[in-house]
């Protein structure tokens, strides 16, 4: 990576604002913590710049507060999970900004733990306002960057404090970028993509930019249907996107003139309707009664695409196959799952339903990397620099 971390900067005894991910998912009913992932993410960069002598100071968003004070969006429990994970107190501010924050950043001795507000009870944080950012800004003299889900956000706590400080990279931040940098600008050929998902429209631009760069291209999921349909097929009460059927011939014819192999689905499961309990059968791809739908990809097109993978060097895969939120139809995203678990070749996930996928197979940690940014790795398989990453100093 050509940008500085945080091994790069000296950070004994200066106060450090760390922009983290701490947006976790939260019980409907309780308000409790879900799923603590994205703490223990957060962890690497937050114990060594407390073993280095720093004095922290973390700020996150959570939810959607939309620029308004939120009960239920407020990050205690997030600091008291921070807290029992560290083994050490976490200090938890009721603001991000203002007078009691700057008393208690300034009053921080080395290695202590300080937690900010939800930046997002403030709509300068999403508009990047340059007075809130300065504010922010001025609680520290180092800035570390490690919310990779939120880098492709020009926010203020992302972008707009690095104008003011000395701005690196944590950990999290640096993995991420260097396991995905590297597969889409240097990878081990043979190079696959797996994209499935529900829609073409979401990932023109992945397609678009992986068709250019990938050996295989294997296409399931919803968005198949589109190519299904657009090379003659009906695809009876399947989900379709009829105004995109020019973007699969496009794909598809550039996919050949730069003999890349192109994987579709030659058989599919249908349902007779959209729901868990919905009949079930498996039909050829050009063969779909007219009041079924497709919702997995079918036994033929796993051996298929098994087959395409054979010998890849990595394998990028976002998007689940079929509907896998309904176990009659989870056989393509789990035969996938396990086809990446199994492999030799560098395994990337980049996609917060297909991460979801994996972890729930309990496929994880079987991965090369899974990555926890939903949004941001989208972008970076379209190929755009995150402004939050652009805006660290390089090497
Ligand atoms: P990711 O989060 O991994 O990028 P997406 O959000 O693009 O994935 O797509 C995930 C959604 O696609 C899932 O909710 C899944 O149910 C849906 N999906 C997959 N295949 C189909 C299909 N054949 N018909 C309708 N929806 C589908
Ligand atoms: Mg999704």
């Amino acid at each position: 990576m050509n940008k500085k971390t945080v091994r790069d900067v000296d950070v004994h005894a200066r106060r450090v604002l760390v922009r983290v991910d701490f947006n976790v998912p939260l019980d409907k009913a309780t308000g409790a913590i879900a799923d603590d992932t994205r703490i223990v993410a957060a962890l690497p960069t937050i114990s060594y710049l407390r073993a280095q002598g720093a004095r922290v100071i973390l700020c996150s968003h959570l939810g959607r507060p939309d620029g308004k004070v939120v009960e239920g969006l407020r990050l205690g429990s997030v600091g008291q999970r921070l807290s029992e994970l560290l083994g050490v107190p976490v200090f938890k501010m009721d603001d991000c900004i203002g007078e009691a924050v700057t008393r208690a950043a300034f009053s921080l001795e080395n290695g202590q733990v300080l937690l900010l507000e939800n930046l997002r009870f403030h709509p300068e944080e999403e508009a990047n306002d340059p007075a809130f950012a300065r504010a922010l800004a001025s609680l520290a003299e180092v800035f570390v960057n490690d919310a990779f889900g939120t880098a492709h956000r020009a926010h203020a706590s992302t972008e707009g404090v690095t104008h003011y400080l000395p701005s690196v990279a944590g950990f999290l931040m640096e993995k991420e970028i260097d396991y995905l940098g590297r597969a889409m600008e240097n990878p081990a050929r043979p190079f696959a993509a797996i994209i499935g998902g529900a829609k073409v429209s979401d990932k023109i631009k992945v397609l678009d930019n992986l068709v250019s760069k990938v050996n295989v291209l294997l296409i399931g999921g919803g968005m198949a249907n589109t190519f299904l349909k657009a090379q003659g097929y009906e695809v009876g009460q399947s989900l379709v996107e009829n105004d995109r059927l020019e973007v699969a011939v496009a794909i598809r014819s550039r996919a050949q003139e730069r003999g890349i192999k192109l994987g579709l689905p030659v058989d599919v499961v249908v349902g007779d309707r959209f729901a868990a309990e919905a009949e079930s059968k498996v039909v050829s791809a050009e063969a779909v009664p007219a009041d079924w739908r497709i919702l997995d990809i079918g036994p033929k097109t796993i051996e298929l695409f098994r087959g395409m993978l054979a010998g890849c060097k990595t394998v990028v895969w976002n998007g689940p196959m079929g509907v896998f939120e309904f176990p009659r139809f989870a056989q393509g995203t789990r035969a996938v799952a396990q086809m990446l678990a199994a492999s030799d070749a560098v395994t990337i996930i980049g996609g917060g339903d297909s991460a979801a996928a994996a972890e729930s197979l309990g496929l994880a940690d079987r991965m090369t990397h899974i990555s926890t940014g939903g949004g941001a790795s989208l972008e970076f398989l379209e190929g755009k620099v995150l402004p939050g990453v652009a805006a660290l100093n390089g090497k």
